[in-house]
């Protein structure tokens, strides 16, 4: 029988899916028939989220910097909704100034929000998905792990970080059936974004005429990568980052 291409009562996990990317991956999920636990920090933005998602996501107040605290949230969504089927790591925060003015504290608030934070999950969500030999583990990362970008040296540093991680734990454990991929979004226009763009012709022409497909993206189309990573019509992709850019990485 033709396979469809759905999610139906898959359970993910999307950290950060209050706002932005996340909203749209898992906006995405929802509509292909899975359930969404949403994450983060912001009660009233997660709730909004839930009104504008429906009944099928539900939200779950976590801070992914408080590791201590993944094991209860990892227990309770099983409890609640179920077997977590993919795991999302798309909680991230960004940090642009001159590199020799970055802190070390400011490094290491990065680097524990978008790289420890996400293996010190996946460790616990793996766990549950390894022994029962299905998953599929997806982590945002950025163009910022593919080209030398200025100014971002701690975001560009955890953001390649996720890359080694996905291909490590791709080699390490896909033979059981779970998989581990990242995307790499390109210039998306979230609302900050686009007033940056506003605010700076200059390099909005710049990355646009950078872009073959003339444009910059949107968390949409960031959503049917993710929704494609996590359905079974990616099953023999593992290791992977899919850049989704309109072409930008090909760097020409
Ligand atoms: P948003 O700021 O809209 O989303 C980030 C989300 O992460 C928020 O919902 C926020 O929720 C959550 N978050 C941040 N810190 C924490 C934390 N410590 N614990 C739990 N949740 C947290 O930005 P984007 O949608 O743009 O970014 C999503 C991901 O995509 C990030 O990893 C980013 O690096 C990546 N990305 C974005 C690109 C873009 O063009 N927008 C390009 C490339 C990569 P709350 O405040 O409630 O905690």
């Amino acid at each position: 029988m033709e396979m469809k291409f759905e999610l139906n009562n898959k359970v993910a996990l999307v950290t950060g899916g209050g706002s932005g990317i996340g909203l749209a991956i898992a906006a995405q999920y929802i509509a292909l028939g899975a359930k969404v636990a949403i994450t983060g920090r912001n009660i009233e933005k997660l709730q909004a989220a839930k009104v504008e998602l429906g009944d099928n996501c539900f939200i779950y107040v976590n801070d992914v910097t408080q590791k201590d605290t993944h094991g209860k949230l990892v227990e309770t969504i099983e409890r609640e909704l179920g077997p977590i089927e993919i795991l999302v790591n798309n909680a991230g925060m960004h940090s642009k100034k001159p590199s020799m003015e970055a802190t070390d504290s400011e490094f290491q608030m990065v680097m524990d929000t978008n790289i420890n934070s996400v293996f010190a999950l996946t460790r616990t969500v793996l766990h549950y998905m390894l022994p029962r030999g299905k998953g599929s583990v997806i982590s945002i990362s950025s163009m910022a792990a593919l080209f030398g970008i200025t100014q971002v040296v701690a975001y560009s540093s955890s953001k390649t970080a996720l890359l080694g991680m996905t291909r490590s734990l791709a080699s390490e454990y896909s033979h059981t059936g779970v998989r581990f991929n990242a995307i790499a979004p390109g210039f998306i226009e979230t609302k900050m974004f686009l007033n940056i763009m506003e605010s700076d012709p200059a390099r909005k022409e710049k990355i646009l005429s950078r872009t073959p497909a003339r444009r910059f993206g949107t968390t949409k189309e960031v959503g049917h990568a993710a929704a494609f990573l996590a359905s079974d019509f990616s099953n023999f992709i593992t290791g992977i980052c899919l850049p989704v850019d309109g072409g930008n990485s090909i760097g020409f």
